[in-house]
């Protein structure tokens, strides 16, 4: 099977009838979900670094989001014990389960759902995992803050993310400089250790999307959230500093999130960590937003 072709791809999606429909009839040719992000990987070597990055063991238990017609699902059955594939498309499922049992792979299981709606107990049956997924972009942070944000963390995550949004959240290489934050990627670099692995041109996908993407792996820390905080309270810091993120840190801390916390109080409690009032959120660091949580008076 030649699944990084777009010419099997698209008589694969013929056979199977795949393609929007206007009063049961097929409009527009065969074609893959614009609304479902289906924008599949035609590139080997895009394939090969996203199995690389995996760092993957032949005992490692594998989360795959939106596994399409299972161009990257039977490169991982290859190499690990068993692949969990949540896919939300039921076409797609009923062609992944067809090819899996005519090539006799018996270590993926597919579960048809919507990653964001599952209940994590369907599919966190084991203590250690990771997870390993092109995404469709509409998703990306929803899903990074639902494994992010549980109990059980996978191990690691290889993500394929928008280039635009793996640069928001990584930070900068160079030592010294400044990049613009959001609340995810706060979270993010909270929570884990991100690297971008590499960039990736849109031609490296049938149909090809409207911008360049990024492969992403993100390094769950163990115990961050016990790292000398507390997590609540911070998290509580942060949204309330982003809560309109255009507007000064002094006005958005003044909206009532915090009781007894006047203007005068909040003026002193950024200047002490070296933020001027008037800046937003955006222009903080995580040590920013360590040091604001770390100080906040005791009685607000
Ligand atoms: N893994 C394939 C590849 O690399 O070619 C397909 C990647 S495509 C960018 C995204 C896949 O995610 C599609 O198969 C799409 O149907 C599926 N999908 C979209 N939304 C989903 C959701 N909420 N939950 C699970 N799967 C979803």
């Amino acid at each position: 099977m030649e699944l990084t072709s777009k010419k099997f791809i698209r008589s694969l999606l013929k056979k199977n009838e795949i393609g929007a429909r206007e009063n049961g009839r097929v409009v527009g040719g065969w074609r893959p979900s614009k609304g479902l992000g289906q924008n599949f990987l035609v590139s080997k070597e895009i394939l090969k670094k996203i199995i690389k990055a995996a760092e993957l063991k032949s005992s490692d238990i594998v989360l795959e989001i939106g596994p399409g017609i299972g161009t990257l699902t039977y490169e991982l059955a290859k190499r690990v014990k068993k692949v969990i594939a949540i896919e939300k498309d039921p076409n797609l499922v009923r062609i992944l389960n067809n090819e899996l049992r005519i090539m006799e792979i018996k270590n993926v299981k597919i579960i048809q759902d919507d990653i964001l709606k599952i209940h994590n107990s369907k599919f966190m049956i084991h203590n250690s995992y990771k997870v390993v997924a092109n995404l469709p972009y509409y998703i990306t942070s929803p899903v990074i803050r639902k494994f992010l944000e549980t109990e059980n963390k996978p191990k690691l995550m290889v993500l394929m993310v928008q280039k635009e949004v793996s640069q928001r959240i990584c930070p900068p290489a160079r030592a010294g400089a400044k990049r613009k934050m959001n609340l995810l990627a706060v979270s993010v670099q909270f929570y884990s250790k991100p690297e971008i692995i590499s960039f990736v041109s849109k031609k490296s996908f049938w149909p090809s999307p409207k911008v360049d993407s990024a492969i992403l792996q993100i390094a769950p820390l163990i115990n961050a959230d016990k790292k000398l905080i507390n997590a609540d309270l911070f998290f509580k810091v942060v949204k309330a500093g982003f809560s309109q993120p255009r507007k000064q840190l002094l006005n958005n801390f003044s909206k009532g999130k915090f009781k007894n916390f006047t203007r005068e109080k909040i003026k002193n409690w950024l200047l002490v960590n070296g933020i001027k009032p008037e800046q937003r959120a955006e222009n903080l660091s995580l040590k920013d937003w360590l040091n604001l949580t770390r100080s906040l008076p005791l009685d607000v």
